[in-house]
């Protein structure tokens, strides 16, 4: 989300700026092009312009080495005075090549941060960790994962097997007139339910295998307590997903016959 932070940092300073991404919105994995709007619009309304079906081939630049022109995959060339860069994460493992970690996209680690090699953990960014609420490996990339993470390694290293990492993370927007809010894994999942809730109030839950995985908020936070609690939970919400897109949903709207 690297992105919107410097579309919107470029807002606040007056920067007039252009916003080059691929596909028909902004990130499209986890937000229908309805929920995308709404960023979409709040970017131009500070002189952002978001521009689609776009992203760099290249850029120009002077003989001095400074950026002078982005050339997207079109052809079209967008001058400018400095740009900024947001195409995820790179991991630097190349120091652990010759090592026997193991290294999947990062470095994998259990439940409890334990590599494959024993008394040696990881933690953070850089790990592919298993996610016991997805059920399978993932990876995150925030604050209060990797601190966690770093909280269950330390643990680990004194007592291995005492507690495992199981998060719901959450990642928040404040930049607008309006609360955003992705948590979980909102690009992941086999099925999603989405609905507008009300004026720049949005809402979308990822499900797997009938359980929630992760969403996106946008506006209305309030129920963002419930939906990471049916997370935990491992809650099994086939055939009840309507409700999860009531503007005042509780997990007590749920029928009990739910309950893992
Ligand atoms: C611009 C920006 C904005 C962000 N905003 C948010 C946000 O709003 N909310 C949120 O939750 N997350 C945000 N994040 C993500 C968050 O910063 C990361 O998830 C978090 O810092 C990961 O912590 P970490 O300890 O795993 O890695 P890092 O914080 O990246 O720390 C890794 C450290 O290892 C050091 N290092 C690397 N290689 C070596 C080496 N060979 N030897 C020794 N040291 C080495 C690095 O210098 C660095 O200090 C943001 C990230 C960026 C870049």
């Amino acid at each position: 989300l690297l992105g919107i932070d410097f579309a919107a940092i470029c807002g606040a300073q007056g920067v007039e700026a252009k916003y080059l991404m691929r596909g028909d919105n902004w990130w499209r994995y986890a937000l229908s092009e309805e929920g995308a709007e709404i960023m979409h619009e709040a970017m131009r309304e500070r002189g952002v312009e978001p521009v689609f079906g776009s992203g760099v081939d290249h850029f120009e630049v002077d003989d001095d080495g400074h950026v002078e022109a982005a050339v997207d995959p079109n052809g079209e060339r967008y001058e400018c005075d400095f740009a900024g860069v947001a195409i995820g994460l790179d991991f630097n493992t190349e120091l652990l090549q010759d090592t026997p970690l193991e290294l999947d996209d990062g470095i994998v680690v259990d439940e409890f941060m334990r590599t494959n090699v024993d008394n040696v953990f990881a933690a953070g960014d850089i790990t592919t960790f298993n996610d016991l609420i997805l059920g399978e490996r993932a990876k995150n990339g925030s604050w209060g994962s990797a601190k966690e993470q770093g909280t269950i390694a330390a643990r680990s290293m004194v007592d291995y097997g005492a507690e495992e990492f199981e998060w719901v993370s959450s990642y928040s927007i404040t930049h607008f007139d309006f609360p955003f809010l992705s948590f979980g894994h909102p690009t992941l999942g086999d099925d999603s339910v989405e609905a507008t809730t009300g004026e720049n109030e949005w809402r979308r839950v990822a499900l797997k295998d009938g359980k929630v995985v992760g969403g996106v908020l946008i506006g209305d936070l309030s129920p963002q307590s419930a939906f990471k609690q049916l997370m935990r939970e491992g809650r099994d919400v086939s055939g009840q997903t309507d409700l999860l897109m009531e503007p005042g949903f509780s997990v007590d709207d749920l029928a009990a016959a739910t309950e893992q």
